[in-house]
């Protein structure tokens, strides 16, 4: 990495990938449906005709088995790539997911085939402790963007020079997800977003 260039850190479950869009067609090989009422995952898979969300450590094995294999499949969100490609040009770009460790390989095949090979770090719990050991490896301008709150509030204590930004990837899933835009700008479409990215990056 280059100790002087900018870096973006970017999320890949409902920011690079449509994580939920994978996931629905995944449990439904299994007999189950995906009803997003709310932002909570295991809350929002069902048996067809209960009116009742299936137990979560049930959720929680589909979970873990979708990591496993048929997360390689995952949709690339419209806009990702041509804006990651974009940062490349000068920024560094380090991909930082919070996959479990069968999900390492699987992963790691999709950013190839998606054309997204840059380096890719695997975390575990809220990002801001990872966010800083990267971002300390530069002294140019950092950005981070993810889906989830607690992340991004994990960033802004643990490195608060570094810009946040939220993105949500899946339509459905937008109207559900908590924001707090005044710390945390959010754009749901990649074009927007790119933008945004690239300007917090040149100062
Ligand atoms: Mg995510």
């Amino acid at each position: 990495m280059d100790p002087e260039a900018p870096l973006v850190i970017v999320d890949v479950d409902e920011v690079l990938g449509l994580f939920m869009r994978g996931f629905e067609t995944f449990i439904a090989r299994h007999g189950y449906e995906m009803r997003i009422t709310r932002f909570a995952l295991f809350q929002s898979i069902f048996e067809p005709g209960s009116d009742q969300h299936l137990d979560i450590a049930r959720g929680r094995v589909l979970f873990e088995a979708y990591f496993a294999g048929d997360v390689e499949h995952m949709e690339l969100t419209p806009g990702a790539a041509a804006a990651l490609e974009a940062f490349a040009l000068e920024a560094s770009v380090v991909i930082l997911t919070n996959a479990p460790p069968q999900g390492r390989d699987p992963r790691t095949r999709w950013l190839i085939r998606n054309g997204l090979d840059f380096p890719l770090v695997i975390n575990s719990g809220p990002k801001g402790a990872s966010v800083a050991a990267i971002a300390a490896k530069t002294r140019g301008p950092v950005a981070f963007i993810d889906d989830l709150m607690p992340n991004l509030e994990s960033v802004a204590e643990a490195a608060p020079h570094v810009s946040r930004f939220q993105l949500v990837a899946d339509e459905r899933l937008r109207p559900h997800a908590h924001s707090a835009p005044e710390r945390h700008p959010r754009y749901d479409d990649w074009a927007d977003l790119q933008a945004a990215v690239l300007e917090a990056i040149r100062r």
